[in-house]
């Protein structure tokens, strides 16, 4: 009767022909992955749609500064989900935090208190993780080459 359930588990499935037979012949071979693999995709999307309502909650823009570009915020987990995977897709467990600010955060160097931002700060100049952009960029001791900030700055005056 495997020969007679292999075909119901193909017609089943969506998509090319090849993908369809490498499912089949897994399942065949009894692996049973792709049912893992299932999940999982599911558990991305899953993350993609907690990301969005996470940022509109903070009406898309970080937490604790300024930044409000969609391409540097990411949805931070308070509880990681990797402990708490049953808090994976609560909007409470979720901060809009600007790429540097969810790193700080996962880095043990930044935490809230209720509306209060709490923050490692640099042991020489007091400095914390809250500060916005520098007046001018630094000096490096080792200048930069020409043709790769023209690349960068062609890439910005071509949005
Ligand atoms: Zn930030």
């Amino acid at each position: 009767m495997v020969a007679a359930e292999g075909p119901q588990i193909w017609k089943s499935q969506s998509g090319d022909l090849a993908t369809g037979l490498a499912i089949t012949q897994q399942l065949v071979n009894g692996d049973t992955s792709m049912k893992l693999l299932d999940t999982k995709t599911k558990r991305r999307q899953g993350q993609q749609g907690w990301r969005n309502r996470v940022l509109a909650n903070f009406g898309t823009e970080c937490a604790v500064c300024p930044t409000g570009v969609p391409q540097l915020l990411e949805g931070a987990h308070l509880l990681p989900v990797a402990k708490f995977q049953e808090r994976g897709l609560a909007v409470d467990n979720g901060l809009c935090l600007c790429r540097n600010h969810h790193r700080a955060m996962d880095e043990g160097l930044l935490a809230l208190d209720g509306r209060t931002i709490h923050h490692r700060f640099h042991p020489k100049t007091g400095l914390g993780l809250t500060q916005s952009l520098r007046s001018k960029a630094l000096i490096p001791q080792i200048g930069l080459a020409a043709d790769a900030l023209a690349y960068r700055l062609k890439m910005l005056l071509a949005q």
